[in-house]
């Protein structure tokens, strides 16, 4: 398996799972593509209704139903509130018969079916939407993750099933028998180090780096991609004042844009432009960002949001199939495609981390069918991947865990957050205090995450780096005003004592998070 990405992670587990000998190598961290940087919403894609995709639609509603119970920690329910304002590309009558649609699709089994809402309703629910022009709205219910602990979550899981998880393992090149993929070339981009790993069938899902990797396979691979960037924008909560989800349509083109609360921040998303830049060196331009300001305020007219008002970004590639029939941007098609090149080499592209368990099944058939093809011999059963809970998601119910942080000194907002990322691992955590009760300190007040999380991110997360800690494990990166950059020394210095890091090691990679963070 090449890519530590949602998709990738995902393949393993199921493979894992029906009890194939797996390895999944990932050239950067888990999830440090394109699965950390979506808008983070489990959602069953109420935008896919326009293009007519009502079989994305009703699978993506089912992938929704099944990530919020395997793994209610990092999945949960979210309000949304679709105002509609005269003169809008939706109309309120439009809106209204795609709400139907949109819990036909759910089956009427999403958390609450939808309600239309005239215009007293909206502002006493948002009382700081514009009010002008405002004709009504609708209440409907979708889900939101955190997406880069979604792939660690999903990666540790296919680790239990017996799956081997290398992150900073790059493949290089690929191994061929007879002109048949049989194994990869990789290299450990920690130290350089290089080695041959072999295997009956190569499973390619790189996401955005689809295409390179094909070209290893078949150097003259026509494209399979045509990717979408979109970025998105981090301000404080308070300075739009909004209380649940809002999804809104673009006063300026048109689009659906939304604002999602996280904590007492808020993000703003999404653009939707073609790719010029390569995925490894993606940025977020000044144009971008006023389009998804200027938009923002057009709705919230009190927000008054400017570039100072910034606090992070991110920007991504969606991996979208390429479009035969010239589709703009957002109307080119979120499925998936499973192609096999003239080496054997399996790549599964497109989709969507809402159908990633899905899709994954999908591609460890054909894989499945492949090892038939080649041995002769049956093989492995079906995976309940819907059925066993991602590590942390064994209940939805954490009173128990809550208080016992409580009794045991844990501030109630770290607690929050614990169990908001670790679930009924969060006891797990607490233990780690337990020797040590330094380590139920915060790591940088007021932001909630504590030293003893450090531990559990290098023990039992995969965490290399510094920049895995602070960005994808604890997100100190986009939620703190300076980026975790003052945590960065004693982040390394807890590092340090697991991975036995020298004072010289310890320096030099607080050092390297400050560059990081300060680019
Ligand atoms: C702006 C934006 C918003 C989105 N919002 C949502 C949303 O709200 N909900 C939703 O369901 N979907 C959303 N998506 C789509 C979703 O994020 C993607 O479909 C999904 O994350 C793709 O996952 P992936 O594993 O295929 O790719 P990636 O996450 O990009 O993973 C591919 C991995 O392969 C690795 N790799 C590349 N080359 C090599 C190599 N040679 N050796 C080893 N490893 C390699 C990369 O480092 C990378 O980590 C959004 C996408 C974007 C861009």
């Amino acid at each position: 398996m090449i890519g530590g990405g949602i998709t990738g992670a995902g393949v393993a587990r199921d493979a894992a799972m029906r009890g194939l000998r797996t390895v999944l190598v990932e050239q950067n961290d888990l999830g440090s593509g394109t699965s950390s940087r979506s808008s983070r919403l489990v959602h069953g894609g109420l935008r896919y209704l326009e293009t007519g995709n009502l079989r994305l639609v009703l699978e993506a509603n089912q992938e929704r139903r099944v990530l919020l119970r395997i793994a209610p920690h990092l999945v949960w329910p979210l309000p949304f509130l679709f105002p509609v304002h005269r003169g809008d590309r939706v109309s309120l009558w439009r809106l209204g018969v795609g709400m139907w649609l949109y819990d036909l699709l759910a089956l009427f089994r999403n958390v609450r079916t939808h309600r239309m809402l005239g215009k007293r309703a909206v502002l006493e629910a948002e009382p700081m939407l514009r009010e002008r022009g405002l004709v009504g709205g609708a209440r409907f219910y979708d889900a939101q993750c955190d997406d880069a602990r979604l792939v660690l979550a999903t990666a540790r899981s296919a680790i239990h099933h017996g799956a081997l998880v290398a992150n900073y393992t790059g493949v290089l090149g690929l191994e061929r028998t007879a002109g048949r993929v049989v194994g990869a070339q990789v290299e450990d981009r920690l130290t350089g180090e290089r080695a041959v790993i072999r295997a009956n069938v190569v499973v390619n899902a790189t996401g955005p780096w689809s295409d390179r990797v094909r070209t290893l396979e078949d150097a003259g691979a026509a494209p399979l991609l045509q990717p979408t960037k979109g970025i998105h924008v981090v301000v404080e909560r308070s300075r739009i004042d909004h209380r649940e989800g809002i999804v809104f349509t673009s006063p300026i083109d048109g689009r659906v844009l939304f604002i999602l609360p996280w904590g007492n921040l808020s993000y703003i998303g999404t653009t939707d432009t073609e790719a010029t830049e390569p995925p490894d060196r993606l940025g977020t331009s000044a144009d971008e960002i006023v389009y998804l300001l200027r938009s923002a305020n057009a709705r919230f007219p009190n927000a008054r949001l400017g570039l100072e008002d910034v606090r992070a970004t991110w920007a991504g590639l969606r991996p979208l199939l390429a479009d035969r029939n010239g589709r703009t941007t957002s109307s080119r098609s979120r499925d998936h495609a499973i192609v096999q090149g003239s080496g054997g080499m399996i790549t599964v592209v497109g989709g969507k981390l809402t159908t990633y368990r899905a899709m994954a099944r999908e591609v460890v058939d054909r894989a499945m069918r492949e090892l038939r093809f080649r041995s002769g011999r049956p093989r492995g059963s079906e995976a309940r991947t819907d059925e066993e809970a991602l590590p942390g998601g064994e209940a939805a119910d954490l009173t128990t865990f809550r208080d016992r942080g409580l009794e045991i000194g844990v501030l109630p907002e770290s607690v929050e957050h614990l169990l908001r990322h670790y679930g009924t691992e969060a006891a797990g955590i607490y233990n780690l205090g337990g020797g040590d009760r330094r380590l139920l300190r915060r790591i940088l007040p007021p932001h909630p995450a504590i030293e003893a999380e450090v531990l559990h991110a290098v023990r039992r997360e995969l965490a290399q780096t510094v920049e895995d800690v602070l960005v994808r494990r604890l997100h100190l990166y986009y939620e703190h005003p300076e980026r975790g950059i003052p945590a960065a020394r004693r982040v390394a210095e807890l590092m340090g004592r697991e991975k036995a890091w020298d004072e010289a090691r310890i320096e030099q990679e607080a050092r390297r998070y400050e560059e990081f963070a300060r680019r």
